[in-house]
């Protein structure tokens, strides 16, 4: 049996460890927070006192951390003068980050990695917490061909759907490129529904007219951002749980550093990260990002 070695068992990192002790592969884990590992204890995972003794033995090693930085810490070694993982690991062993940080990055542990003859991909997801506890993620992998075929025998025991973007870093890109389009969306949809109810109009009859017209959309089909549309979507539930609002604050950021590098125009995602900016500078940062219909409502 597969022994895989994961660090980082947060909101997404716990359950998608869960669906790998699921599968019957042997899971180690590891993560700063205590509590977090007991729960993985609990389900059978063995509890790592580090990252050293969570990736002995580990064929595979999966990261899900928070930011960029946090990565390139866990991989490379920090300036505190911990070792990172590439020196750490067994050889030949496989090396997936499914956190979401810039191209840059991703591609320069990719390249520490391979100086070392170690495949490493980048791999984020979309689909959040919902989608790592049903374990119907989506994988947006960046990585050669070889790496990508050995990612998917892993990462099919997590997700639903696994594309291969391309070259190192080029994961993070598609990851940045969706949730940019998704910021965009988001916020145009709370715009046109806070029009129409501000005019007299019935947002659940709206929202019907615009899902069979020309304005349909992701966040209308499955996310309704006006509360009691959809009793499912985190709009019916004060905004909880979901993707919260700091999160799509900074893949937005992410976005716009990537079109900096590379001198694209992006008016539209400028726009949608300065108005998840003042929304979260208004204390709603834990909440879900479909709460920036609040902005528009706010004073009413
Ligand atoms: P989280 O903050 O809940 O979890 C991150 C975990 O990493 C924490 O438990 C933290 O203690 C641990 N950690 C940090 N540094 C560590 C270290 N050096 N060693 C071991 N553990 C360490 O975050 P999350 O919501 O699970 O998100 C993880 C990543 O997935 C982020 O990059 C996020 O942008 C991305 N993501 C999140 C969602 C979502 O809905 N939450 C959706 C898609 C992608």
């Amino acid at each position: 049996m597969n022994t895989i070695a994961f660090i980082g068992l947060g909101n997404m990192g716990g359950p998608m460890a869960e669906n790998l002790l699921s599968a019957g592969f042997n899971v180690r884990v590891f993560d700063l927070m205590p509590e977090a590992v007991k729960v993985l204890e609990s389900a059978g995972a063995y509890a790592a006192s580090s990252i050293a003794d969570a990736v002995k033995d580990a064929e595979s090693i999966i990261t899900m951390l928070p930011a960029s930085q946090h990565v390139k810490d866990v991989y490379l070694g920090d300036n505190k003068g911990s070792k990172g993982l590439l020196d750490l690991v067994e050889d030949g062993a496989f090396l997936i980050d499914s956190s979401t940080i810039d191209p840059h990055s991703a591609k320069m542990v990719a390249e520490s990695a391979a100086q070392k003859g170690l495949d490493f991909v980048d791999a984020p997801v979309s689909g959040g917490v919902a989608g790592a506890k049903a374990g119907t993620l989506t994988f947006i992998v960046g990585g050669s061909e070889a790496a990508f075929s050995k990612a998917e025998n892993v990462l099919k025991h997590m997700g639903k759907n696994i594309f291969h973007a391309g070259k190192a870093g080029d994961g993070q890109m598609g990851k940045i490129c969706n949730n940019l389009m998704l910021g965009i969306l988001m916020s145009g949809t709370c715009e046109a529904l806070n029009l129409g109810i501000d005019n007299g109009l019935d947002p659940k009859v709206l929202s019907n007219i615009m899902l069979q017209s020309s304005g349909r959309n992701w966040a209308l089909e499955l996310y309704n951002p006006c509360p009691g549309v959809m009793e499912t979507s985190p709009a019916s539930n004060d905004y909880r749980p979901g993707f919260m609002s700091k999160l799509m604050l900074k893949d937005l950021g992410l976005g716009l550093d990537a079109a900096s590098m590379s001198q694209s125009s992006v008016p539209m995602g400028s726009l949608a990260r300065n108005l998840y900016a003042f929304h979260n500078a208004n204390g709603n940062e834990e909440l879900d990002f479909s709460s920036l219909f609040e902005f528009y409502q706010s004073g009413k």
